[in-house]
């Protein structure tokens, strides 16, 4: 292995695509704040990375609004050089008829806890004129969602707040990486109350957003959709009107409710 090339601090590295990009920046040479709930699944991700690999995992709730100041905390004063903002959640079910604490979590994890990671690294990173920011929206962050309303706005959010960083932080040498999949085999359906055999079957492996996010990051991309299919449906979002991508996205929505009925 060559140089070690500073931190990469993962949020949501116990499963999916966290966990596939905390594996590829190891091999990248990064060392490695591995965060989510299940420590458990940390330990063996942290067995599994390459030897000469510097791990430390943290456990934390990001829903928690101490969490984010905690989880910088556990690093001791060491600079982050990647931050990957990846833990994400979401929900399935008319708006008014989805719990409200889970609707007020997504927003807290997809949301908050984006933002004050990302507000307490900047600093230091400005400061070196070094540093990558990786967020892992979604192609609904382009989307108005019927039936997965607060994720498809908070993803919103995470599009919009990018954008916006990447215009500030132009010649600064900190990059900006909007990263937008599709539907993904993860454990995220299942999570986002999503059952039967539709969530299951969609989408592309977590290996293979990875690659394409870490191969974005590492050449300072700022836009990264992965596939084809999901690279036409931000393009058609640019052009269709909003109230015709609404009934589209409903219907998908609905055949996925169906699923599980
Ligand atoms: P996943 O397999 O469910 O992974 C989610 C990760 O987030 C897990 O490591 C989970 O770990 C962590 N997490 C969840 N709630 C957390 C909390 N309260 N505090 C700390 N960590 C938490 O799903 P994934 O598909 O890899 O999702 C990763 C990102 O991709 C999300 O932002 C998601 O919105 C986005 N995305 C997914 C899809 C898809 O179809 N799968 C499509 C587009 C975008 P613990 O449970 O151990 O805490």
């Amino acid at each position: 292995m060559g140089q070690r090339r500073g931190l990469a601090l993962v949020t949501g590295a116990s499963s999916g695509i966290g966990r596939s990009m905390a594996v590829m920046l190891a091999r990248e040479g990064f060392d490695l704040a591995l965060v989510a709930r299940r420590r458990e699944l940390l330990d063996e991700l942290a067995k599994e990375l390459p030897s000469g690999t510097e791990v430390r995992v943290i456990t934390a709730d990001l829903t928690d609004p101490s969490a984010p100041e905690r989880v910088i905390s556990a690093l001791e004063g060491r600079p982050v050089e990647v931050l990957v903002n990846n833990a994400g959640g979401g929900w399935v079910g008319a708006f008014d008829e989805a719990p409200l604490p889970r609707q007020l979590e997504i927003i807290d994890l997809n949301v908050r806890a984006l933002v004050e990671l990302t507000h307490r690294v900047l600093g230091p990173m400005k400061a070196a004129r070094r540093g990558h920011v990786v967020q892992i929206a979604s192609v609904a962050g382009f989307l108005p969602g019927p039936l997965a309303s607060v994720y498809y706005a908070s993803k919103a959010f995470v599009v919009s707040h990018a954008e916006a960083l990447r215009a500030e932080l132009a010649g600064s040498g900190v990059s900006v990486t909007l990263v937008c999949p599709g539907p993904v085999a993860t454990e995220f359906q299942r999570s986002s109350g999503v059952r039967g055999s539709f969530g299951a079957t969609v989408g592309m492996t977590a290996d293979e957003v990875a690659r394409a996010a870490v191969d974005g990051l590492l050449r300072g991309t700022f836009l990264v959709v992965p596939g084809a299919s999901n690279a036409a449906l931000v393009a058609l979002s640019r052009v269709v009107p909003n109230r015709l991508l609404a009934a589209m996205v409903q219907r998908l929505q609905k055949k996925r409710l169906d699923a599980q009925s």
